[in-house]
């Protein structure tokens, strides 16, 4: 889980204040130094952690505060708004031009997940209805011209290139002209990138900068590189003033410094971040549900807004239609596992909940072994099986195990559940919802 570590010391630290009925100056000092150590471990900017102590403390030890009927609720509200505050306060979005096509630069350090990013981030604006280009400039790196034409064909979003004798700077121009003929209303320029900050890329950067004027410069930092990530976005900050970070890999940091201190250090917002290696986990930045997160009281926008767009809306109402006329059957729940299981692993989902401590989060093992399973049976049955289960008799039941290398006993329950759940919609639906009305009614 992001942040894991982090939440868990914030939320173990605010779970014992809570408990208590009332709270004095020592109290909120007390807690207010476990806050700034498990800010510091998760690799907090040192300036960023003492100001943000002072300042929760400064709002959280006035009479209103300690006065009031619940003043652990009070202090925890005060963190939140802090925390949110550190990281940009609302969500950043990309600056479009009035006048097509706009143009994004991305720049950052090799590995730090730039080229995948821009395919991601294309892919991102291409469901938003706009028709982007992806221009190959990073002539250094063998492979990156290469890396970039299977991100694009994975995306479905041309890319422009001109091999790797041209310089950068001619690419970007020629790709904006290339654009405006072919009616392309965003350029996604990747750039080179180098292992280590030097003259020579920042001197591209520049030229790429002063030739093409791009409407958004978009830096891409590594978030488990914690305060290096944010030492890297000072530097190029410093050279070409950057409009905005995006942050990758956040689905691996446990910690969170980066995350944390960017908008501290630089004044620039983060925009996006990566949530994994696949093209579609690009996810607008949102610093208040992020602060939820991280104090492990959930985030049910995030979660909705994810349901929304895995859910094929028209299915949905089929299946609700199905369900309704009694015409469920394996073939629907199958469908209705994946649409769920698009949805991203199911640990990930729970942590956007509200309650779910991180502690628990961590016990909570999910089984997905299990939902492979169940995955697995209904595909080893014919057709006439998944919309018939009445004639899955023993040795059919032998032979799905067999075929989906599970056991009787597990098929078993599968069929067992799915006439369950059959029943239960039949109560439910048509008349048995009258009849059930009418029950309560008398
Ligand atoms: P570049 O050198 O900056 O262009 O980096 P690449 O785009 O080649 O990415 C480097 C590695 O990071 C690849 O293995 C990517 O799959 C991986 N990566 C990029 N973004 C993310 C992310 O958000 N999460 C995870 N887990 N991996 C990522």
């Amino acid at each position: 889980m992001i942040f894991e570590g982090l939440a868990e010391k914030l939320q173990n630290t605010f779970s014992k204040l809570k408990g208590k009925g009332k709270l004095d100056e020592k109290d909120v000092n007390a807690a207010m130094r476990e806050v700034k150590m498990a800010l510091l471990e998760a690799d907090v900017n040192f300036k960023v952690v003492k100001d943000f102590i002072s300042r929760v403390k400064e709002r959280a030890v006035g009479d209103e505060v300690l006065e009031s009927l619940t003043p652990g609720q009070h202090v925890i509200k005060i963190v939140k708004d802090e925390l949110t505050h550190l990281m940009g306060e609302t969500q950043s979005k990309i600056n479009f031009s009035n006048k097509p096509p706009t143009v994004i630069m991305m720049a950052g350090l090799q590995g730090a997940g730039k080229t995948t990013t821009c395919g991601k981030l294309a892919k991102l604006l291409k469901k938003e209805g706009k028709r982007p280009l992806l221009v190959a400039g990073d002539i250094y790196r063998p492979a990156a011209i290469n890396q970039l034409e299977v991100v694009g064909k994975q995306v479905e979003v041309p890319v422009f290139s001109m091999g790797d004798k041209e310089k950068p700077v001619n690419i970007a121009k020629e790709s904006i002209l290339h654009a405006e003929k072919h009616g392309n209303d965003v350029v996604i320029i990747d750039t080179a990138g180098r292992l280590h900050i030097d003259a020579n890329l920042m001197d591209e950067l520049k030229e790429i900068d002063q030739g093409v004027n791009p409407h958004e410069k978009l830096l891409v930092l590594d978030s488990m590189t914690g305060q290096d990530a944010v030492n890297v976005a000072k530097e190029f900050n410093e050279t070409i003033e950057i409009n905005g970070v995006i942050l990758t890999k956040l689905d691996g940091d446990t910690r969170g410094g980066a995350a944390l201190s960017i908008r501290a250090v630089t004044d620039k917002p983060i925009k996006f971040v990566g949530m994994g290696e696949k093209l579609d986990e690009l996810e607008a930045f949102h610093p208040d549900r992020m602060a939820s997160r991280i104090l492990g009281m959930g985030d049910m926008l995030s979660l909705i807004e994810k349901a929304e767009s895995s859910f094929d809306q028209k299915k949905a109402r089929e299946m609700e239609e199905k369900l309704r006329s009694q015409q469920f059957t394996f073939d629907d729940f199958l469908d209705q596992l994946e649409q769920i299981r698009n949805m991203g692993p199911i640990g990930d989902m729970l942590n956007m909940l509200p309650g779910v401590p991180s502690k628990q989060m961590k016990n909570l093992n999910v089984d997905e072994k299990e939902l492979n399973h169940i995955q697995a049976i209904i595909q080893s049955m014919t057709k006439d099986e998944r919309t018939n289960p009445g004639i899955i008799n023993g040795s059919r039941r032998k032979r799905i195990a067999a075929g989906s290398g599970t056991s009787v006993q597990q098929v078993n329950k599968l069929i067992k559940q799915f006439e369950q759940t059959r029943k239960m919609m039949k109560q439910f639906s048509g008349s048995g919802m009258d009849k059930l009305k009418k029950k309560g009614g008398k």
